[in-house]
């Protein structure tokens, strides 16, 4: 099917209007019509080759939500005209331990993600940044229609890479959490923690996301740009979640965990990171990272928010806008999540 997208030909190139195939449906696939797609931070150092792991041509977007518009006879999950949800992966092997666990984003033999793999047809995999999208009924995820569509689509992506490992440590009612960055991931992070109950900090460089940490949910915003900012911090956090897109230092905010506390690392920077281990020993305390999440968890995820009203902070913009809204969110202007309006592709 001729499919209308917005593609990167090479790391230098800007992304401009592509047309590709995607496969007619067959007997378990979910034709989705694309409403909105969501602009990840993971799209930018894609598409820029930073990772140094992208096939071009990239159509890149992972935070899906659309209608259904046609389904394959054997399809059980969703019913025509629902609205429904794809987020970072498509395909996965289903019989690992991890598969078979509903950990399909941990899949043992890799799993297919959304765009920039490899596909069972031998083709490469395009994502989101277009109008339409053939998907296996497994991956594809339903969404409540209390949410507003285009402020659920990051959900799929800055949703559930905040929401599954806060889950994992544990964070309740009383915990203590901080998230470092507030970008996409960082404002998902202070609203689902402050929504399971915990007490959330807000560690950010830009002076003037105070009064919006505030208003998302946080408690306590501290500026960690000046010396010695976090000293007051000190044994202070259950987990840290840090969603910093480049490289920074852990080993000060590492110090700020209680002991046995946990630093979520899920921010991706394309270069290392230095650990001491000299916080990790005096303390007990462990980095760990995490990607997105499995199936169920995921759809775990969106009833939350449905239950809970949660959705993202978006401006939208349109696939001519791709460029700018890429410009912006490396300079942190985007309050807080860029989401195209996949209709007019
Ligand atoms: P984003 O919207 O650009 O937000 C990143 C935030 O980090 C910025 O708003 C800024 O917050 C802070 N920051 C950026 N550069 C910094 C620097 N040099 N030093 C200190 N702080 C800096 O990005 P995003 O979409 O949330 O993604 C964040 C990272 O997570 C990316 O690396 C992305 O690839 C990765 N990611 C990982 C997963 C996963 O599964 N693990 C999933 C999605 C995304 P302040 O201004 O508040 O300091
Ligand atoms: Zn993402
Ligand atoms: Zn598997």
């Amino acid at each position: 099917m001729q499919t209308r997208g917005y593609a990167a030909l090479s790391a230098e190139a800007p992304l401009a209007a592509f047309q590709f195939e995607r496969r007619t449906p067959g007997r378990r696939d979910v034709q989705i019509a694309i409403e909105f797609c969501g602009i990840c931070h993971s799209d930018i150092h894609t598409v820029r080759n930073e990772w140094g792991m992208t096939t071009f041509p990239c159509v890149p977007g992972h935070e899906i939500i659309g209608r259904v518009v046609r389904i394959g006879d054997d399809v059980k999950k969703v019913k025509l005209g629902q609205r429904v949800a794809v987020g970072c992966f498509v395909n996965s092997c289903r019989t690992c331990e991890s598969c078979k666990g509903g950990h399909e984003n941990y899949c043992e033999t890799g799993f297919t993600m959304t765009y920039g793999s490899l596909d069972r047809d031998g083709k490469t995999t395009f994502g989101g940044y277009s109008n339409q999208i053939v998907v296996d009924e497994h991956f594809v995820l339903t969404v409540p229609e209390n949410l507003d569509p285009a402020g659920a689509a990051p959900l799929l992506c800055a949703g559930i890479t905040t929401y599954s490992p806060l889950r994992h440590v544990g964070v309740t009612k009383g915990s203590r959490v901080a998230v470092m960055g507030l970008g996409g991931l960082g404002h998902m992070a202070v609203k689902l923690a402050a929504s399971f109950g915990a007490e959330v900090t807000m560690l950010s460089r830009s002076p003037g996301k105070k009064i919006d940490a505030q208003r998302l949910g946080a408690h306590e915003f501290v500026l960690t740009s000046g010396e010695g900012a976090l000293a007051p911090l000190a044994n202070r956090y259950d987990a840290i979640v840090d969603t910093i897109s480049a490289k920074h230092d852990i080993n000060g905010p590492l110090g700020c965990l209680k002991r046995d506390g946990t630093l979520i690392l899920v921010g991706a920077s394309p270069q290392a990171l230095d650990l001491s281990p000299f916080p990790l020993i005096f303390g007990r305390r462990k980095v760990m990272g995490s990607l997105v999440g499995g199936i169920p968890e995921t759809q775990e995820m969106l009833d939350h928010c449905g239950a809970h009203g949660i959705t993202s902070d978006i401006e939208l913009t349109t696939p001519d806008g791709i460029n700018q809204a890429y410009e912006r969110t490396l300079k942190g202007d985007v309050k807080y999540r860029f989401v195209i309006d996949c209709a007019k592709f």
